[in-house]
């Protein structure tokens, strides 16, 4: 997800959402979900919620948007809107404090009070792994006067991503500010026992997915290889406004989607409803979701 993109999009769109849906980031409060998978301690952090509108430039952008509200009303949500959250998740393992993500940051989001109420302070964090650079998932690499936010971390992410981040003098702030701590790490790579890169590029140049194991169990972080529980499911195929590559996007989603609903694997999604975990189910010729925390 693209912040500027949405709050453009709710500008634009501002005459329509008086009388439509109420579209633009929605207040949440502090929340902390633990869960385990095999021998670890996880929890799903939340830090922000968005609403985007059905506006044709974000969702099924190849279809339209009656198509996407199609899709909406079969699975008995409003027309017109997509629900969106933003999460992070957080990974103890024996020797790290692994965060995977960090949402906006200050001032939009969150995150600092969800880890909080997970009784951890940003200096313990021994790890900061990134699925991709935009706003809503390295926004809280970084606090509103530019320092660090997680100062003794290694931030790690794809070589790929690393490259294309700096590129962007939109980021120089954050680059600046992060450029000490970053190691980035080829494609798929073993990051920490029990835990692997997975390679999910398409939405942007080196975006990762990781894999967490443990004791048999498995989870996938998948990123922004979907955003939407429904839309994203349903229709894997259709072209997503936010993806670098649409039709790589699109594809992987697919291939993905499928090998979680074949493994059973569990899930956690950034942008699916908080906390974001669950499983991916075969329904028709797309995917369902089936939230859950085992
Ligand atoms: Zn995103």
């Amino acid at each position: 997800m693209r912040p500027i993109t949405l709050f453009a999009a709710a500008a634009t769109c501002a005459l329509a959402v008086a009388t439509m849906a109420q579209v633009g980031p929605v207040t949440v409060t502090a929340a902390a979900t633990p869960f385990t998978l095999g021998k670890l301690k996880l929890a799903a952090l939340r830090d922000a919620a968005n609403i985007a509108p059905n506006d044709a430039k974000v969702f099924g952008i190849d279809v339209g948007p009656e198509a996407v509200d199609t899709v909406l009303a079969a699975a008995g949500v409003p027309t017109g809107q997509i629900s969106l959250s933003v999460s992070a998740l957080l990974v103890r393992t024996p020797g790290h404090v692994v965060l995977i993500d960090t949402g906006y940051g200050a001032p939009r989001g969150i995150l600092l009070a969800s880890l909080a109420e997970a009784k951890v302070r940003p200096d313990q964090i021994t790890d900061v792994l990134i699925s991709h650079g935009h706003g809503d998932h390295v926004g809280g690499l970084v606090s509103t006067d530019g320092k660090p936010v997680f100062g003794n971390a290694s931030v790690r992410m794809a070589a790929a991503e690393w490259a294309s981040l700096q590129s962007q003098p939109a980021n120089a702030k954050l680059v600046a500010a992060i450029t000490a701590q970053v190691r980035p790490f080829e494609a798929g790579a073993a990051l920490l026992p029990g835990i692997t890169a997975v390679d999910l590029n398409g939405h942007t140049p080196g975006h990762s997915g990781y894999r967490v194991e443990s004791n048999g169990k498995r989870l996938l972080v998948i990123g922004d290889m979907a955003h939407s529980y429904i839309v994203s499911l349903a229709k894997p195929d259709w072209a997503m406004g936010y993806d670098r590559d649409r039709k790589l996007g699109a594809e992987r989603r697919r291939t993905v989607l499928g090998q979680l609903a074949d493994s059973g694997d569990l899930v956690f999604s950034p942008h699916f409803p908080y906390p974001g975990t669950g499983h991916v189910v075969r329904i028709g010729d797309g995917f369902a979701w089936k939230p859950g925390m085992a």
